[in-house]
C-alpha cells in the first residue's frame, strides 16, 4: 500500500499503530538532535518527527535535506504528541518516522504555500497548480464539488434527467459574441461554440424528454468586464407542460436545498417583485434587498420652486443613509466626487442632513425651507442623523447612478453581509429592449422567450412595452439564474423574429431547425439557467468566480498558465485553408 492513511486521518485512538503516509513537506523545523516536519496532503497536516534517539542519526540528516514541497512517504509509528496542537484536527499526534524515501523534489515555488501568501494574482495564476494545494483555493474547489453534488442530487431525485449537448454547434444570438472553431473537413466553414444550450434543450423538450439538467460549460466572446470568465459554467435546466409558476417553485426549491445543505440556512418564500418596481425601488434590475435605501420619488415635492436643476429633471429621486448626517463636508465633496467618476456619470448630487434636533441643512437651502425639507425626509423615510442623498436627470440614467451609490453607501456602511442571505424573483421582464447603436429592438433575454399573451396586442403598437414571461433570481444583488417560458409554435416564434429584424430567409436560415421541430409537436416549455460560478462564490460568501475555477482565465482572456490562446503553425492554417490578414 502506498499509503495507510492521509494526512488528515490519525487521532489519538491510532497511537501505536505503524502506518505509512505520503506528502508534501510544508515546514521543517531543525532542532539539531530531533526535526519536526509538517506534511500535508489534501486531507490535512501530520506532523513528523525524526529524533536521533529513538531511530538514528541518518534518518536525522536525510530529513534536514528534505526542501519545501518535496515529495516524500514514510514508514512510522504513531506516537501521542507531547505539546498538542489544537488547531489541526492530528494535532494530538506525531509520526515517530523509522523508513524515509523521497518521492520526488521540489526547486523552490515562487510564492509561499501557505493560507496567506506572499504571491501576486499573475504569479499564483502562472503557477495555478501550486495555488492549488494553498487552503483557500483547495476549499473553495472541494466546496464547488459539494454545490454541483446537491445541485446533481436535487434535480435527478426530482425527476431531471443529465443530457449532454455539443459544443461544436452553429452560431445562436443570445446576445453575445460566438467563439468560432473553422472546420477542416468542412472548408470554409466554422462551427461556434454555445453561448448556452438553449436550442437543444429546447428540442430535447420537443424529443419528450420533460425535464432536463445540465452542468455545463458555456462560452461569449465578450470583452471581460471585472469577474467575468469567457468560458462559464451553467445549470442548464427546461421542462415541459409547465407554466411560470411550475418553475419558479421547482428553482426556488433548488436553491432553498442548496442554501439549507451547504449552508445550514433557512430560507423563507423567495419575494418577487416585478422588473417594473425593481426599476422603481433600487434602479437595478438584481437588487440587493438584505439593506432598505429605497428610492423615493420626489418630483412633486422638489419641483416647481425656484431650483431649475429639478424644474428641468424627468426624475428627482433620493435615498436616506442611515446614521449619514456625521458626514463631514469634506467627506460628501469626496462621496459627489465619486459619483461624478465617469462609471457612474452623475452630473451632481443634492444633500440634506436630518440632524439630531429635527432640524436640516441641506445643499440647496437657497431654494427650500425646513418645511420643504421635512417633507422630503417624511417621503424617503428619513430618521434624524440620517443623510438624504438626491439625484435628478433623465429616468433611466439616474436610477443607475442612484443605484450605484445605494450600494455604495451599503458596502461602506457594512451593509452587505455575505453570511446573510436575500433571494428574490424578479419577474415580468420587457420582452424586447431598444438598442441605441443598432438603432432597433433586441430580445432582453433571448429570441425564444415567449412574450405575455395578454401583451401580444401591443407588439406593433407599443414593441418596448410588452412584457415577457422571464424571471431572474436574485441573491445578494447577483442574477444568479434566469429563464423564460418558450415559444412553442412556429407562427409566433416566425413574428418574434420578424420583429427582431430578421428577414424570413434569415430566420429559416439560421432557425430553420428549431421552426422545423415546432411543426411536430411542440410540448409547452420554459427553463432557467444558473451561473454556477457566481452562485458557488456567493455561497461561499466571497465574490470573485475566480477563486471558484481550477483553471480560470485573466482579464484579457488568456490562460497564462499554458500561454492561450496561442500561434497556430502554418501546416494548422493550410490545412483549415485560414490565412492570416494582421
Ligand atoms: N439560455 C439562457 C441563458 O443562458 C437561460 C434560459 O433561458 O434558460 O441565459
Amino acid at each position: 500500500m502506498f499509503r495507510t492513511h492521509t494526512n488528515g486521518e490519525l487521532r489519538l485512538a491510532n497511537v501505536g499503530e505503524q502506518v505509512t503516509l505520503a506528502g508534501w513537506v510544508q515546514k521543517t523545523r531543525d532542532k539539531g538532535f530531533m526535526v519536526w516536519i509538517d506534511l500535508r496532503d489534501r486531507y490535512g497536516i501530520t506532523q513528523l518527527i525524526f529524533d536521533e534517539d529513538r531511530t538514528s542519526k541518518e534518518m536525522i540528516e536525510s530529513a534536514k535535506n528534505l526542501g519545501r514541497e518535496f515529495v516524500i512517504q514514510v514508514k512510522g509509528e504513531v506516537i501521542e504528541r507531547l505539546s498538542k496542537n489544537k488547531n489541526i484536527e492530528t494535532g494530538a499526534i506525531e509520526i515517530l518516522v523509522k523508513e524515509l524515501t523521497v518521492l520526488n523534489e521540489s526547486i523552490t515555488p515562487p510564492f509561499t504555500i501557505e493560507d496567506v501568501t506572499d504571491g501576486g494574482d499573475e504569479l499564483r495564476m502562472k503557477y495555478r497548480y501550486l495555488d492549488i494545494r494553498r487552503n483557500p483555493i483547495k476549499n473553495n474547489l472541494i466546496f464547488r464539488h459539494k454545490v454541483a453534488m446537491e445541485v446533481r442530487k436535487y434535480l435527478s431525485d426530482k425527476g431531471f434527467i443529465e443530457i449532454e449537448t455539443p459544443v461544436l454547434i452553429k452560431s445562436t444570438p443570445e446576445g453575445a459574441r460566438d467563439f468560432v472553431v473553422p472546420s477542416r473537413m468542412n472548408e470554409g466553414q466554422f462551427y461556434a461554440l454555445p453561448q448556452s444550450p438553449q436550442t437543444f434543450k429546447q428540442l430535447l423538450m420537443v424529443g419528450g424528454m420533460d425535464k432536463y439538467f445540465q452542468i455545463v460549460k458555456c462560452f461569449r466572446d465578450e470583452d471581460l468586464r471585472a469577474d467575468r470568465q469567457p468560458e462559464f459554467t451553467q445549470i442548464d435546466c427546461e421542462m415541459a407542460f409547465v407554466e411560470q409558476e411550475d418553475i419558479l417553485n421547482r428553482f426556488e426549491g433548488l436553491t432553498r436545498h442548496l442554501l439549507k445543505e451547504i449552508n445550514g440556512v433557512n430560507v423563507a418564500k423567495f419575494p418577487r417583485m416585478t422588473y417594473d418596481e425593481a426599476m422603481k425601488k433600487y434602479g437595478n434590475d438584481k437588487p440587493d434587498i438584505r439593506f432598505g435605501m429605497e428610492f423615493s420619488e420626489l418630483n412633486e415635492v422638489a419641483q416647481h420652486k425656484e431650483f431649475g436643476v429639478f424644474n428641468n429633471a424627468e426624475l428627482v429621486v433620493g435615498i436616506a443613509v442611515p446614521n449619514g448626517s456625521t458626514y463631514t463636508r469634506k467627506e460628501i465633496d469626496k462621496l459627489i466626487e465619486w459619483i461624478k467618476r465617469p462609471q457612474v456619470g452623475a452630473s451632481g448630487m443634492v444633500y440634506v442632513k436630518c440632524n439630531e434636533d429635527g432640524t436640516f441643512k441641506s445643499s440647496v437651502d437657497k431654494f427650500y425651507d425646513q418645511e420643504d425639507l421635512a417633507k422630503w425626509a417624511e417621503i424617503t423615510g428619513a430618521d434624524k442623523g440620517d443623510l438624504i442623498c438626491i439625484l435628478s436627470g433623465k429616468s433611466d440614467k439616474v436610477r443607475t447612478q442612484l443605484s450605484a451609490l445605494r450600494m455604495e453607501m451599503a458596502e461602506r456602511l457594512g451593509l452587505r453581509n455575505p453570511k446573510e442571505f436575500a433571494p428574490l424573483w424578479v419577474v415580468d421582464f420587457p420582452l424586447l429592449e431598444w438598442n441605441e447603436e443598432t438603432n432597433r429592438y433586441h430580445a432582453m433575454h433571448h429570441p425564444f422567450t415567449s412574450p405575455k399573451p395578454e401583451d401580444m396586442k401591443l407588439l406593433d403598437s407599443n414593441p418596448g412595452k410588452v412584457r415577457a414571461n422571464a424571471y431572474d433570481m436574485v441573491l445578494n444583488g447577483n442574477e444568479i439564474g434566469g429563464g423564460s417560458i418558450r415559444i412553442h409554435d412556429k407562427e409566433t416564434q416566425a413574428l418574434m423574429f420578424n420583429h427582431l429584424g430578421f428577414t424570413p430567409e434569415e430566420a429559416k436560415e439560421q432557425f430553420g431547425f428549431l421552426m422545423n421541430a415546432f411543426e411536430y409537436g411542440a410540448p409547452p416549455h420554459g427553463g432557467l439557467a444558473f451561473g454556477l460560478d457566481r452562485l458557488v462564490a456567493i455561497l461561499g460568501g466571497q465574490e470573485t468566480i475566480r477563486d471558484f475555477i481550477a483553471f480560470p482565465k485573466n482579464n484579457s482572456g488568456r490562460d497564462i498558465m499554458i500561454d492561450a490562446p496561442s500561434k497556430i503553425d502554418k501546416t494548422q492554417l493550410k490545412e483549415l485553408k485560414l490565412k492570416l490578414d494582421l
